[in-house]
């Protein structure tokens, strides 16, 4: 596997291999790499011939700087799994391969309702920092493919958008999420819970099957989504939301009364605190 930290470099290589008109696949990281994200190269793998991965801990997006100076980094083990998984390339730049010019006055993208909506409004400005850092990262790769995990739900719409904005012909494909065995989804910020924590986590994805299941019995939302609030609360979890969505605009689904048996499709979504950890998880219904 070819790494590269500079961008000049970057464009240098990626344009022979384009000259040699061979199709490029990329799966965007910021590291602490597991499961989830290897699922990400296996599936690039298959359908392009060249696999790029970046890792680089954008700081623009972080809305929480404690949760920016703990975010784990393991860049060893990176490397290591990536070889395992037979990337081609990590691109793993400085922030000021990034941003030459600094990080104070960056351009801002009108994301629509994205930006008010769950995510977008318990941390606000995260989604333009995702933007930034996207916008840099797709400049310098080009690719025929972009794979992003389903388990950042909102943020696959988000960079979609982004695609558009940009009008590039790259095409988006959102990966399944990669779980535990317990059911707890795969995400960088699991290595930062405690023993206890890690047992609790589940509770999450024990939460989402409930819904689903009430779902599929055509249960009211309002009644799925209190019973998965109450849930996770007596569990010590603080709920920043629990909803069930839209799965094309992710605003709320209307009430529409229980005794039906067909349903309109949706997604449920829930971000919750579990001590200073956030998590996030989502499944259709
Ligand atoms: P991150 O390093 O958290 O920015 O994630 C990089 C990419 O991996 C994003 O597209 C994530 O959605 C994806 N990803 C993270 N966790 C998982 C998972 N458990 N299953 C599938 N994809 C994931």
């Amino acid at each position: 596997m070819l790494l590269l930290k500079r961008k000049v470099d970057l464009l240098h290589w990626l344009d022979k291999q384009r000259a040699e008109k061979r199709s490029i696949g990329f799966v965007p990281t910021m590291g602490a790499l597991h499961a989830g994200h290897i699922s990400l190269i296996d599936i690039s793998k298959k359908s392009t011939e060249i696999t790029v991965c970046s890792i680089f801990v954008n700081p623009t997006q972080f809305n929480d700087p404690r949760d920016f100076q703990k975010y784990p980094i393991t860049i060893e083990d990176d490397i290591l799994l990536l070889e395992q998984a037979e990337a081609d390339v990590l691109y793993l730049p400085e922030v000021s391969d990034i941003y030459p010019d600094g990080t104070k006055s960056l351009e801002t993208y009108d994301l629509g309702r994205l930006e008010s909506l769950l995510e977008g409004a318990f941390r606000p400005g995260h989604f333009q920092g995702v933007c930034q850092v996207m916008r840099r990262l797709l400049d310098a790769v080009r690719p025929d493919q972009l794979f992003m995990g389903q388990k950042d739900y909102q943020q696959c719409m988000v960079v979609h958008r982004l695609l558009e904005i940009m009008g590039l012909p790259t095409r988006l494909v959102p990966c399944p999420i990669v779980r535990e065995k317990d059911g707890l989804a795969m995400s960088s910020r699991n290595r930062r819970l405690s023993e206890d924590q890690r047992r609790t986590a589940t509770a999450i994805y024990q939460a989402l099957t409930g819904i689903k299941d009430g779902w599929q019995k055509a249960r009211p939302a309002k009644e799925l989504i209190a019973g998965a609030t109450s849930l996770l609360e007596s569990k010590g979890f603080r709920v920043d939301y629990v909803s069930i969505a839209d799965p094309l605009t992710l605003e709320p689904l209307p009430e529409t009364g229980s005794g039906e048996t067909t349903r309109a499709p949706a997604v449920a979504l829930i971000a919750a605190f579990l001590g200073e950890i956030r998590l996030i998880d989502n499944m259709t219904l």
